[in-house]
C-alpha cells in the first residue's frame, strides 16, 4: 500500500481554511470545485454510480507529518515498479525521488487547494469485501472502483474536472483515483511558483531539507508540474 491512510483526518489545526466549504466531518472543498462536484455526484447517481471521497483539502501540515514519517523510515517507501524498500538503504537523494514518486512534497500537494480530491465507491469496496488502498488495480480491468472510473473518464470533464495523474510521465505514479476541478486548480498552481515553494520550504521543519532544496528546480519540473522526465 503506497498511500497514507485514506481516511485519516485531512483537517488542519493551525491553517485558515475559512475559505473552503465542509462537506462532511472530514472533507473540505473549494466552493466552485464543491459546487461541480455536487452536480457530478448526482449526474453520477442518476447513471447508478457512486462518488465517494476518500480524501479532499489536505493541510500542509498533514502533508508534512507524512513526509517525515516516509523520510525516517516509519512509513514503508515503494519504488516506481511498487517494491518495497527500505529508507534506510537509500541516499538521501534516492529517498527524495521514492516519496515523491507517491507523496507531494508538502506545500506543493494539489490537495491543500480544495480543488482536488481522491474519489472510490465506497459500496462497491464493501461488497469485494476490500479496504480501499487507492491501487491501480482498484480502477481497472475488473477492480471495484473500475465502473466509476469509467463513468468518470466519460464525464468528469463536463463537470470541470479532469485527471492530472491519468498517465506516468517519470513524475508522479498514475493516479486513476485522483480528479482535479482544473480551472479552479490552474490559479493555483500558477501561483505556486519555484521562488514560492523554495520560501515554504525554507520556513518548514522538514526532514531532508538541505537535499530537497539542492534539487528544488528538478523537483518542481519532475514532480510539481508533473513534466516527468525529459
Ligand atoms: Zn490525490
Amino acid at each position: 500500500m503506497p498511500k497514507s491512510d485514506p481516511s485519516a483526518p485531512s483537517k488542519a489545526t493551525t491553517e485558515n481554511i475559512n475559505h473552503l466549504i465542509q462537506i462532511d466531518d472530514k472533507h473540505w472543498l473549494h466552493p466552485a470545485t464543491h459546487e461541480a462536484f455536487l452536480a457530478m455526484r448526482q449526474a453520477a447517481k442518476n447513471d447508478g454510480i457512486c462518488i465517494d471521497i476518500a480524501s479532499s483539502y489536505r493541510s500542509v501540515e498533514r502533508q508534512l507529518a507524512i513526509w517525515n514519517a516516509k523520510w525516517e523510515g516509519k512509513r514503508m517507501l515503494y519504488q516506481r515498479d511498487m517494491t518495497p524498500v527500505n529508507a534506510h538503504d537509500l541516499s538521501d537523494e534516492e529517498k527524495l525521488h521514492c516519496i515523491l514518486t507517491f507523496s507531494a512534497l508538502p506545500a506543493a500537494s494539489r490537495h491543500h487547494w480544495g480543488t482536488d480530491l481522491d474519489v472510490y465507491d465506497a459500496q462497491a469496496m464493501a461488497k469485494a469485501g476490500l479496504d480501499l488502498e487507492l491501487v491501480e488495480s482498484e480502477y481497472i480491468g475488473d477492480g471495484p472502483c473500475a465502473p466509476l472510473h469509467h463513468w468518470l473518464l466519460e464525464h468528469a470533464n463536463t463537470f470541470g474536472f479532469s485527471f492530472p495523474y491519468a498517465e506516468d510521465k517519470g513524475g508522479i505514479a498514475k493516479e486513476p483515483w485522483h480528479i482535479s476541478h482544473t480551472i479552479e486548480a490552474q490559479r493555483y498552481m500558477a501561483a505556486l511558483t519555484l521562488t514560492e515553494l523554495e520560501k515554504h520550504i525554507q520556513n518548514m521543519p522538514i526532514l531532508g531539507k538541505e537535499s530537497i532544496l539542492q534539487h528544488l528546480p528538478l523537483i518542481y519540473r519532475q514532480y510539481v508540474l508533473n513534466e516527468g522526465i525529459e
